[in-house]
């Protein structure tokens, strides 16, 4: 059974939420309700409203809507999930290098941080083995994140399963999968939902959203899907904090769900294509060496050996380059030696950005490369 942090027990809720769930279920099953009790406008939202909203089922199982919440953007289950189980002496596992509001928020809720190292060699996934033998009677959480940002790393589906195997030991560890990335994989990667596994579905949070996939990242909408157990609670932290997502973008959302999926495809394609040439282009690079991520759209090259450490080198590329990268210790302590690069932008500014750091890098004097200054 999973352990929730006490602050859970001091959230209160607004009822007005509670009689209209009740009242919506009385009128579907054909009773005549008159609803006095939310505090809403019964106008319908003028149709001009409602039009532009409209301009702007993927994981392969079953999910009830009654396990469902649709929120302002994948962010918002993160720090629900995190909020719900940390708290001084709990620890969360989280990927590192990883999303750094991951750490953030584990840190903002009073738990311990407790890394899980990514590893170059085996594409940054995690090693099941690894993570296993780091969870204690204190792990509250453990976050995954597949495919990944900051690496752009796919976890196979072996590794995965020997995670699921292992984590069958300690049902009293919730989990949550960041799975916002999912539609982007390449070169045949599979992407393997957390929610194909029903040993964990009583403890799994299903993190995704609009963001990626649809290139809606303004729009501010996402997704979880909740374990029976755990929907009420978070269900309660949405009212607490935001009631809903405004309705605008719902309908937005709902279009892009069910409307053709063809830009999806393009826009993968795409992404497809920027990859191998910035992932041969940083390749190419001297002291530059970068694995073939398997899916998001982000290459993570290791840029040891060009001496700069991670931060120095992101500092000159911006500045004496005019190229923006992020260094890796944005994403967590294991992110030295590491850069990362969005390719979520055109092939001929990826091949502009690839020359200007050859140029800055054949420029650059040795004694300063070689301190990272
Ligand atoms: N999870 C990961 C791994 C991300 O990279 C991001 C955004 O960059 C998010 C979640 C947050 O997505 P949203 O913009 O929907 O809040």
């Amino acid at each position: 059974m999973v352990r929730l942090a006490a602050r859970m027990g001091a959230l209160g809720t607004e009822t007005a939420f509670e009689v209209l769930a009740r009242a919506k279920a009385l009128e579907a099953q054909g009773k005549s309700i008159i609803n006095l009790g939310i505090g809403q406008p019964d106008f319908a939202t003028p149709p001009h409203i409602v039009e532009a909203g409209r301009k702007a089922r993927r994981h392969g199982v079953t999910v009830s809507p009654d396990n469902v919440l649709v929120v302002p953007g994948g962010k918002v289950t993160m720090f629900f999930a995190i909020l719900m189980f940390g708290e001084a002496g709990a620890e969360i596992m989280y990927p590192n290098p990883g999303f750094p509001i991951y750490e953030s928020v584990i840190r903002f809720s009073g738990a311990t941080p407790v890394p899980m190292p990514l590893h170059e060699a085996k594409g940054f996934s995690f090693s099941a083995e690894e993570v296993l033998a780091q969870l204690t009677p204190r792990t509250r959480l453990i976050i995954l994140n597949s495919p990944a940002n900051p690496t752009g790393g796919v976890v196979p589906r072996a590794e995965i399963e020997r995670l699921v195997a292992g984590l069958e030991r300690f049902p009293e560890i919730a989990i949550m999968s960041d799975e916002i990335y999912s539609c982007m994989v390449y070169d045949g990667a599979e992407h393997v939902s957390l929610l194909s596994y029903p040993a964990i579905r009583d403890r799994l949070i299903l993190l995704d959203g609009w963001s990626k996939t649809y290139a809606m990242t303004g729009w501010r909408l996402g997704y979880s899907v909740w374990p029976d157990k755990l929907i009420a609670d978070a269900t309660r932290l949405a009212i607490n904090c935001h009631s809903c997502v405004n309705a605008s973008a719902q309908f937005a959302g709902l279009a892009a769900l069910t409307g053709p999926q063809d830009a999806v495809h393009s826009m993968v394609a795409a992404f497809a294509e920027r990859r191998k040439m910035i992932v041969d282009a940083l390749n190419g690079l001297p002291g530059f060496r970068c694995v073939n991520p398997g899916g998001a759209f982000y290459a993570f090259p290791n840029i040891a050996g060009t001496g700069f450490d991670a931060k120095g080198l992101q500092t000159r590329l911006l500045d004496e380059a005019g190229v923006a990268t992020i260094a890796g210790t944005s994403f967590g302590a294991f992110g030295e030696g590491y850069l990362r690069f969005s390719y979520a932008s055109s092939l001929p500014q990826l091949r502009e950005a690839v020359e200007r750091i050859r140029r800055f890098l054949g420029n650059a004097p040795p004694q300063l490369a070689a301190s990272g200054q």
